[in-house]
């Protein structure tokens, strides 16, 4: 395999050449709360990075990736943070769906879906959560019947980030009447282009649509289009979170540290700097991203209890809290809209808030920690 240094010093070799022209235009658009941001334009980047062996770089070479570890996916993607190369568009089939076809796939599945993600020809969405499903994962109440030779799928999924874009979504259904918890559940591997499906994009705090409401209403797939066995879709539902992994960790903490770095400047051109309060909360974020980097190192080989929830716990807060001190520094001027649009930092802010809940609430990674880490005693289920 290659080593990672020189992985390392290709990658941002290729980056200074290939950020450029058309591209160039692109650096540091995109990501949570920025998703709008030359959506079609970062695709066409992402297609780009695809073509040059670039995408899912830690896949089985057999199905089109390039086996590498975590060490030389982390440097991938400080590499790509320090080239502030816009974010990707295929997040969610490159790193979710991707490793879970891989895993719990049929072949049929893995040779019908795992090119066009590789070559970031078709987009997918996570349906997991519904209105009455959130933490409580386990109370998906969306069904769906076998029906001759195909899944008829009927139910609501909220909050699906993305669906807008998507040409597929992989949805967590109930397939066994009456089962309850997380037992008779199906994965199923659904298109968003029929008429049995309507995507309605809710508008966040920030005025932007990234999620959306998704209606099933006698939607379907065909039979051969769930993974795993019926009823079992729980185990690999929760597989597929794990894949989640925080190898962009690393890689995140430098956009943290530049975003950090851009509102120390705006203290310092305002003048706020000299308000010993704002200094303070500067250094304690400085700081934190300090404790956040060295946590990430020490974890990235060695596997510790709980290290997810852990970095989840770090990261969210973290970044919940620069948005607060952003709205410290800008002081009135944030509560004002002088060019009709959120800036920057009013942005950071709004979005930030979402931090502590996506991925997993503050208080779910909390209980996870207290129940599965620390051995305490397991809070009362209704
Ligand atoms: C930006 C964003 C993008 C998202 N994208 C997707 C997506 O693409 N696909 C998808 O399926 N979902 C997505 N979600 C949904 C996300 O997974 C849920 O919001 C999250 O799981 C919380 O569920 P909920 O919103 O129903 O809140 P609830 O589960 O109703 O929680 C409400 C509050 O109660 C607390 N709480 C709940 N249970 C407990 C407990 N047992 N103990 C202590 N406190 C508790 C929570 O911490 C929270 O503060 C997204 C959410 C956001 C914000």
């Amino acid at each position: 395999m290659i080593e990672v240094q020189t992985f390392r010093a290709e990658v941002r070799q290729w980056l200074a050449d290939n950020l450029v022209g058309e591209f160039a235009a692109l650096k540091g658009l995109g990501g949570p709360g920025r998703e709008h941001e030359a959506y079609e334009e970062r695709r066409a980047w992402n297609q780009h990075l695809a073509a040059a062996g670039l995408t899912c770089l830690g896949w089985p070479e057999e199905h089109g990736g390039r086996g590498l570890s975590v060490a030389h996916r982390v440097a991938f993607y400080e590499e790509y943070a320090k080239a502030d190369a816009p974010d990707k568009v295929n997040h969610l089939g490159e790193e979710l769906l991707g490793p879970t076809l891989i895993a719990y796939g049929t072949e049929e599945q893995k040779k019908r879906f795992l090119p066009n993600i590789l070559n970031v020809t078709e987009l997918w969405a996570q349906g997991y959560s519904e209105p009455g499903a959130g933490s409580d994962l386990a109370n998906v109440s969306t069904s769906a019947e076998l029906v001759g030779d195909e899944w008829v799928i009927n139910g609501q999924k909220v909050w699906t980030s993305l669906a807008h874009w998507a040409q597929w979504c992989f949805v967590v259904a109930r397939s066994e009447k009456g089962s309850k918890r997380h037992h008779g559940l199906s994965y199923l591997l659904v298109p968003l282009d029929q008429p049995g499906v309507e995507i309605r994009p809710i508008v966040q705090l920030t005025g932007d649509s990234e999620f959306n409401e998704v209606f099933f209403d006698d939607a379907r797939c065909d039979a051969s289009l769930v993974v795993g066995e019926p009823g079992q879709g729980w185990g690999v539902a929760m597989a597929t979170l794990t894949f989640e992994r925080g190898v962009s960790t690393l890689g995140q903490q430098i956009r943290y540290k530049r975003e950090l770095e851009g509102l120390i400047g705006v203290a310092k051109t305002s003048g706020v700097i000299d308000d010993p309060l704002i200094r303070h909360k500067l250094t304690e974020s400085w700081t934190g991203l300090q404790a956040m980097r060295s946590y990430a190192m020490a974890t990235m080989d060695v596997e510790q209890p709980g290290q997810d929830n852990v970095s989840k716990l770090l990261w969210a807060n973290w970044h919940r809290e620069l948005g607060e001190i952003a709205m410290d520094v800008q002081g009135m001027a944030g509560l004002t809209l002088p060019g009709g649009e959120f800036d920057e930092w009013q942005r950071l802010y709004l979005f930030s808030r979402s931090d502590t809940i996506y991925g997993g609430s503050n208080e779910i990674q909390r209980n996870i920690i207290a129940e599965r880490v620390l051995g305490l005693p397991r809070e009362a289920k209704g």
